[in-house]
């Protein structure tokens, strides 16, 4: 075994490349000051970001922005963006389904939070970035259209 070719890149480095990367958000966007999920209220989630911006959204929305890969392949397959509800069932005898709340919510490394649902999905991991890059506001969301 040769680990010729490989090359370890120290935490330094990496994060340099990264914000070299035109698309990324700066660190100050993505690092949030203040996360609040309002799990008493069944509201949502609320984050004040170190930029200055705060981000929210509801409990609906995120579970419809699963960003796991089956979510992810499922809303891309019937052609929906993250938030986008499923279309309604016509079927008059479909089952009843509770709001999508969270019955844990819980930090995932320094980098994300780890949502359980009460529909029993759980592989949703929400990364800074991920949720800083679907921010609802209206500066960062315009709903022209
Ligand atoms: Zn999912
Ligand atoms: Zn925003």
């Amino acid at each position: 075994m040769s680990h010729e070719g490989i090359r370890f890149v120290s935490a330094e480095e990496a994060a340099r490349a990264e914000a070299n990367q035109p698309d990324r958000l700066p660190t100050d966007a993505v690092t949030p000051n203040k996360v609040r999920v309002k799990l008493t209220e069944g509201t949502g989630v609320e984050i004040d970001w170190r930029d200055g911006h705060r981000s929210s959204w509801d409990f609906r929305w995120l579970r419809d922005a699963c960003p796991c890969a089956n979510c992810y392949n499922e809303r891309g397959s019937s052609g929906r963006v993250p938030g986008e509800p499923k279309p309604k069932s016509q079927d008059p005898f479909a089952q009843y389904q509770a709001p999508p709340r969270p019955t844990e919510v819980s930090p995932v490394g320094k980098y994300a939070l780890g949502i359980k649902w009460n529909d029993g999905h759980n592989a949703g991991i929400y990364s800074w970035t991920y949720l800083r890059s679907v921010c609802q506001c209206p500066l960062c969301h315009p709903t022209s259209s």
